[in-house]
């Protein structure tokens, strides 16, 4: 197990749009980029320093999206600047969890 914070989140995310998004023509505009041309955002996002960059930073560069830098507790679905992230890994068979501090106070609480 180990903390899976707000910044993790957003990096990991970067990471993941990049991944996505530079599988596309960047020539081109996508249905959400309202006729702007993809490469306009994958070079905004390719200039943001994931160890830094604030999730208003994120969404601004993505071209908005809600869920770009939230940090979702898996049993309350929370957004939480820290959470516990158990478990290996995420395959096609399993994942982790991640676990924001009320849900681990109260899975504790149940513990006999
Ligand atoms: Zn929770």
């Amino acid at each position: 197990m180990r903390t899976y914070t707000r910044q993790n989140a957003i990096a990991d995310n970067i990471k993941n749009w990049l991944e996505t998004y530079t599988r596309y023509p960047v020539d081109k505009p996508m249905a959400w980029t309202k006729g702007v041309p993809l490469g306009f955002y994958v070079e905004r996002v390719k200039a943001l320093e994931p160890s830094t960059c604030t999730r208003a930073q994120l969404l601004l560069a993505m071209g908005g999206g809600d869920n770009w830098g939230i940090n979702e507790c898996d049993e309350c679905g929370k957004d939480a600047d820290v959470l516990m992230r158990f478990g290996d890994e995420p395959d096609y068979e399993a994942r982790w969890q991640d676990l924001c501090a009320a849900c681990l106070c109260s899975a504790l609480d149940q513990m006999p």
